[in-house]
């Protein structure tokens, strides 16, 4: 095994075979609550590779650049290695999690267009919501790589809700990173039920991470749904 490069809660970075790549290698740790919730799901590494790696390629057939080069094997991608931006985009279509919780808002209730924000990326901190003039006056982005990210986040709201759909899956919410790579904006990390919050689309059955937050069992199950569904839709 080539060098680590870094080691997150859900994925390690080995050195890639050039300079410009890296491996992206998907663990079968589960985290929540910024790590302070931890548990090994063997297989969930893999599922969360052929999901993403599904998403992915949907995306860059349809004109959204990722970092994705190709799926190495069960658990790995070869990935454009990029400076990752330090913030988080989140686009809701549905009221869950912290939006319901910070507004008071029923989870399960639709909103009438999709919503975007930016959390800092900083588990320390608890990954808190930042605007863009915070972002700038920090540094951590310009106003136009914010712009651009949350054209992109919305674009990509159009192509995933359009795939889950067929798939049965409602689209509640995700969260997406972003990273520079050669002077441009590109989508990287990962887009799985560990980011997103999938909600079978008759029944609203929850089908991703929050089966683990919430203590729902069956963690895997839901993955493996999601799956099952996704890998057939054109
Ligand atoms: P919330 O703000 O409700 O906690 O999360 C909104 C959406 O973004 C959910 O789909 C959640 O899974 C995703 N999300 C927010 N923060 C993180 C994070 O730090 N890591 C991951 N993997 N997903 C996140």
């Amino acid at each position: 095994m080539s060098k680590i490069l870094y080691e997150g809660k859900s994925k390690i970075i080995y050195e890639g075979p050039d300079e410009k790549s890296v491996v992206m290698y998907y663990k079968d740790t589960a985290t929540a609550f910024d790590g302070k919730k931890k548990e090994e799901l063997t297989g969930k590494g893999k599922l969360n590779s052929e999901i993403s790696g599904i998403i992915y390629n949907y995306l860059t057939q349809n004109g959204i650049e990722t970092h994705l080069i190709k799926i190495l094997d069960d658990n790995s991608e070869l990935v454009k290695r990029v400076e990752v931006i330090m913030v988080e985009s989140i686009v809701r279509n549905v009221a869950a999690g912290s939006f319901s919780r910070k507004y008071g808002v029923p989870e399960g209730t639709a909103l009438k267009n999709p919503t975007t924000e930016f959390s800092l990326k900083d588990d320390a901190l608890g990954d808190p919501m930042i605007n863009n003039s915070q972002i700038t006056a920090l540094g951590i982005a310009t106003a136009e790589e914010l712009d651009f990210m949350t054209e992109q986040s919305l674009k990509i709201n159009k192509l995933l809700c359009d795939l889950l759909e067929k798939a049965g899956i409602r689209l509640v919410d995700y969260k997406l990173e972003f990273g520079r790579y050669e002077g441009r904006v590109i989508l990287c990390d990962e887009i799985s039920p560990d980011s997103c919050r999938f909600w079978d689309i008759k029944t609203n059955e929850k089908l991703d991470k929050d089966r683990f937050r919430r203590d729902l069992g069956n963690v895997l199950g839901g993955y493996e749904n999601v799956l099952g569904r996704i890998k057939d839709v054109k």
